[in-house]
């Protein structure tokens, strides 16, 4: 793995959640360290470290995409056969250093790019699970539903995501994406169990611990 780009406020919902305009103010692009994976085996329950310093952690349930071919200026008509494959990841957010840092326009890097901040999935290849357009994605805490949405409503989707990262940087083989997060996002407490889903791949199970 290269770099792992997140996109911010995808989502017409969430990003009203987290107060911006996306009539006004599209997403955008942050990335974490390469080192903040947790690597969640399908069909295991995770043991997840509560991260220090926060007393507000969220989870942020995400469609992964992972990239074999790089390039720049790539077009969206293209975009998707530079995707090897897709996984479920979580960004994992120390929400109240990410706001605190936000309201002080100061970078929100210890919110978002700590460690284990990104667990993920196995990736399953493209040319056997087919583009991810739509479909089911949710996320449940202790068994019950908290975020649920369909993946068609991302404001950008994959393709255009790689297309608009692509003209921001030269994007390489082994680069990944978290593609943003529905809406109601909330915090989990050490003891929670986070089971979180989408249409066409295995579930992804974390304990924080
Ligand atoms: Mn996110």
């Amino acid at each position: 793995m290269r770099r792992i780009y997140c996109i911010g406020r995808n989502y017409a919902a969430h990003a009203r959640e987290m107060g911006s305009d996306p009539s006004r103010e599209p997403p955008f692009f942050f990335q974490k360290p390469t080192d903040a994976i947790q690597n969640v085996a399908a069909g295991t329950v995770a043991d997840h470290p509560y991260p220090t310093l926060t007393k507000n952690y969220h989870y942020e349930v995400e469609l992964v995409a992972a990239l074999h071919l790089g390039g720049r200026n790539i077009p969206i008509a293209s975009a998707l056969d530079h995707v090897y494959g897709y996984a479920l990841g979580l960004d994992m957010t120390r929400r109240d250093l990410q706001r605190a840092l936000g309201d002080e326009k100061k970078p929100w890097e210890i919110g978002k790019s700590f460690d284990h901040s990104a667990p993920i999935g196995p990736l399953h290849r493209a040319s056997q699970t087919g583009p991810f357009t739509q479909g089911a994605i949710w996320l449940k805490v202790n068994g019950q539903t908290k975020q649920s949405a369909d993946l068609k409503q991302m404001i950008w989707s994959v393709a255009e995501q790689i297309s608009k990262l692509s003209q921001a940087f030269e994007l390489m083989p082994g680069d990944i994406i978290y593609s943003g997060t529905p809406e109601n996002v909330g915090p989990v407490l050490r003891g929670d169990v986070i089971d979180c889903h989408i249409d066409g791949l295995p579930n992804l199970g974390i304990k924080i611990v």
